[in-house]
């Protein structure tokens, strides 16, 4: 569980199985907001003064052979979700880690496989739950023209209104992929940034960005025997063992992403907060933007602050900018931002918040959207973000929290 969350004074934990559920959110809950634990992973899934509402009794799996569909309930993990998935040779695009639970499909979650199959939140074809009024609800990609307000807050906003009890996701081919990765020198990362937006959409790059710099390619190709961009990353990431094409027959066997940028050597507890931002190719805008990240990590708060970025495109700018609350689908780059302090070091964490804003603001021009995978109700920046995470959609968004919930008992939007 996120560090943070588990040191929270929560009011207490309520694991209620699908029928008792429906029954807790029609009861008065003495605090708001109910806050919801899927895989919890993110900072929010359980605060001070709050009640938590765990998942874990919503596990069903079922995959329906005939529409190559799959049913979960959303208290399951990716990395299960995957499993499942295995003996039929399918699977969905996750993202760099198995850990992460129904959280990462519905705020429109990415990973290496999104520019060639879309956002996590893109494979939803179904979903039930209940509102934050208590009634539940139950709809699909072809629901009434009634309803489809609705469906498009909950794909990529559903935190704010309800809770999303089961998934039906489309699946894909199971794929094999190759990976390359290996630090690098900073003063390389633009020419290599400007390398990858002309990358055909099977391969992406993801960087992270600490005390050192980690580059971490993925190729999901068919194509095994034409020398593609992972050879061309000989030159750069020179040819030492750990600069190999790695062969991972699942996203599953993925490397850890990020372990080579810094070591937690001593696995301290740390406490983190993380926003991530939005933003179309950078062609030349590469370098001066790497340099103003340059100084800014030099000035880190705290060893384990970095700066790290995912690459999208393709499939994900397919997608209608109208049809899901994911609104910046003209994206190439998403940016995240993670500033970390130790446990109970409360001018550490004001520094590192600070320098998570100001890394950021860095960020706004190049990369102006957000995404809202990590909810910040309880910073002062909440606000901007909503604004730049939903954009002229937020509006019809906050008519449907008052419709749907009212009394705010998910997170205030
Ligand atoms: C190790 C790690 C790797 C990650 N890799 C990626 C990545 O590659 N790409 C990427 O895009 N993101 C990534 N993330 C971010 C992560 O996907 C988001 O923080 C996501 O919101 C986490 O969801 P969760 O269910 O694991 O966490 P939780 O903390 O359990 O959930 C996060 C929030 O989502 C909401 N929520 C969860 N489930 C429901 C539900 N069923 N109904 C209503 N609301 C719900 C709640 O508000 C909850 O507080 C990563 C995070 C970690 C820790």
């Amino acid at each position: 569980m996120n560090c943070l969350a588990s040191d929270a004074e929560t009011l207490g934990c309520l694991a209620p199985n699908p029928k008792l559920l429906k029954q807790l959110m029609r009861q008065p809950l003495g605090s708001t907001p109910l806050r919801i634990r899927s895989g919890g992973t993110s900072s929010r899934c359980a605060s001070d003064g709050c009640w938590t509402l765990d998942l874990r009794k919503h596990r069903e799996i079922h995959y329906q052979e005939h529409s190559q569909n799959i049913e979960i309930g959303t208290g399951l993990t990716m990395a299960e979700l995957l499993q499942a998935l295995r003996p039929h040779g399918r699977s969905v695009p996750i993202g760099l880690s198995g850990l992460t639970g129904s959280g990462f499909i519905l705020t429109g979650g990415m990973g290496p496989l999104s520019r060639s199959q879309g956002l996590a939140v893109d494979s939803i074809q179904a979903m039930e739950g209940i509102w934050g009024t208590g009634e539940p609800f139950s709809l699909s990609t072809d629901q009434s023209a009634e309803n489809s307000r609705q469906w498009r807050a909950l794909m990529g906003a559903a935190p704010f209104l309800a809770v999303v009890t089961r998934l039906r996701l489309r699946t894909q081919p199971l794929q094999p992929l190759r990976l390359r990765r290996g630090l690098i020198h900073p003063s390389l990362l633009p020419e290599l940034l400007q390398m990858a937006e002309q990358w055909p959409e099977t391969c992406s790059l993801q960087w992270s960005w600490g005390e050192r710099l980690e580059i971490y390619a993925v190729d999901s190709s068919d194509d095994q025997t034409t020398p593609g961009p992972l050879a061309a990353l000989a030159p750069i990431l020179g040819t030492d063992h750990q600069a190999a094409v790695q062969h991972c027959t699942s996203q599953l066997e993925q490397p850890r992403f990020g372990s080579l940028a810094s070591e937690n050597a001593s696995f301290q507890p740390v406490h983190n907060e993380v926003t991530g931002r939005l933003g179309p190719a950078l062609g030349r805008k590469a370098s001066p933007l790497i340099e103003r990240l340059s100084a800014r990590i030099q000035q880190r708060p705290h060893d384990e602050c970095r700066i790290s970025a995912q690459q999208l495109g393709g499939a994900t700018t397919r997608v209608n900018r109208e049809s899901t609350s994911f609104i910046h689908r003209d994206s190439m780059w998403k940016p995240w931002i993670t500033a970390a302090w130790n446990p109970g070091d409360l001018a550490g964490r004001e520094r590192s918040l600070q320098w998570m804003d100001q890394v950021s603001d860095d960020l706004r021009q190049a990369c102006p959207g957000l995404h809202l995978a990590q909810l910040h109700d309880h910073l002062p920046g909440h606000q901007r973000e909503l604004v730049d995470a939903f954009g002229e959609w937020l509006p019809e968004l906050r008519q449907l929290k008052s419709e749907l919930d009212p009394e705010g008992r998910l997170p205030p939007l």
